[in-house]
């Protein structure tokens, strides 16, 4: 069987590409993953997704749109898709041994928090290390912690931390920000916060929970230790396009939409949502965005070009 869309992911953008796919009566098949719905799942309050004045959990948010999706004929399916091949029509994509054919596909795989890589840091992740402040920071509560990282969103976290932490001491590994000048400013302005340069954490100590860091200053090789009970990694995201290496157009990992669009690629019928080739945003209503223009360019590749006739 050749189905006419298959989308893949589960997040915001696939989750809405498939509510406008199936309403349209394109009978999509979604794969959502082993780990379905995005870094939103992970998220407490989303205060800034229209619709929800009092604000929403990100769970919950996944799930209405789940439901909705479901509603209008959607077929979800848990599993990953861990081979394509775009180099023919139908398209071929595989999920373990099984293999489906589309016309169409729609990626929105997102992005993943990036590791240090550090063996001490797997076997400690969930016991002290985290890669969400706004998940996990309430756990924290006047307790000594760090924040790895010297952009954005380490000073976006840093500063959230406060809230609860004791201390939070942000550990750079040069002494250049990658931050915008205004929040670093605002992270500097806070008397809670203190500051590590030139710095890298070379182990994270303890047993069963995180108890301190081994820390490297690069320019001395002069080591040292940390108490901290809790670390924050906010290193950058990876795309989840590993799949599409070789095969789509990447740039830093994200996939690079043929010039003038904004979701489709270089391969027609093609089509691209969320954070899987958004770097900027990042945004679950900018997500769900390209999620609705990848639906309705692919309903429109599928009419042979035709504009639609109304949603
Ligand atoms: P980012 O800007 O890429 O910064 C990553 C930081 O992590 C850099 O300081 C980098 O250091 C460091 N780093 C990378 N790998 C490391 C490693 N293995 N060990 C130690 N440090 C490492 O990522 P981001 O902060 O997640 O921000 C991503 C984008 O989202 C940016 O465009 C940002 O402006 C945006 N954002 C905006 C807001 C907001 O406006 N509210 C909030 C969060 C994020 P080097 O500089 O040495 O590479």
């Amino acid at each position: 069987m050749v189905y006419k869309i298959i989308i893949i992911g589960s997040g915001p953008a696939g989750l809405t590409s498939a509510i406008y796919t199936s309403r349209a009566n394109l009978s999509p098949i979604l794969f959502e993953g082993y780990t379905p719905g995005g870094p939103l799942m992970t998220t407490t309050e989303i205060e800034n997704f229209p619709g929800f004045p009092e604000a929403i959990d990100g769970p919950e948010l996944i799930s209405k749109m789940r439901k909705q999706a479901e509603h209008f004929g959607t077929k979800i399916i848990t599993k990953n898709i861990d081979k394509v091949d775009f180099s023919s029509k139908p398209f071929k994509l595989w999920a373990g041994e099984e293999e489906y054919q589309a016309e169409t596909v729609i990626i929105a795989t997102g992005t993943a928090p990036r590791k240090l890589g550090l063996e001490s840091e797997n076997r400690l992740s969930a016991h002290g290390i985290s890669y969400c402040a706004t998940c996990d920071g309430p756990l924290f509560k006047n307790k000594d912690i760090a924040v790895v990282g010297g952009g954005d969103s380490a000073m976006e976290e840093a500063t959230f931390l406060t809230r609860f932490a004791k201390s939070v001491t942000i550990i750079n590994r040069t002494e250049k920000y990658k931050a915008s000048k205004i929040m670093l400013k605002e992270a500097k302005k806070n008397l809670k916060i203190k500051w590590m340069e030139n710095t890298e954490i070379k182990e994270f100590i303890g047993d069963k929970f995180l108890e301190g860091v081994r820390l490297v200053n690069n320019k001395t090789n002069e080591e040292t230790e940390l108490k901290i009970q809790g670390a924050f990694i906010a290193v950058g995201r990876i795309p989840g396009t590993k799949l599409f290496d070789g095969i789509l157009k990447l740039d830093k990992g994200y996939i690079v939409p043929k010039s003038g669009s904004e979701v489709k690629t270089e391969i027609e019928g093609v089509f691209i949502a969320g954070d899987v080739s958004d770097w900027e945003y990042r945004q679950a209503v900018t997500a769900a965005g390209m999620g609705c223009k990848a639906a309705l360019e692919a309903e429109r590749y599928l009419r042979g070009g035709t504009r639609s006739s109304g949603y």
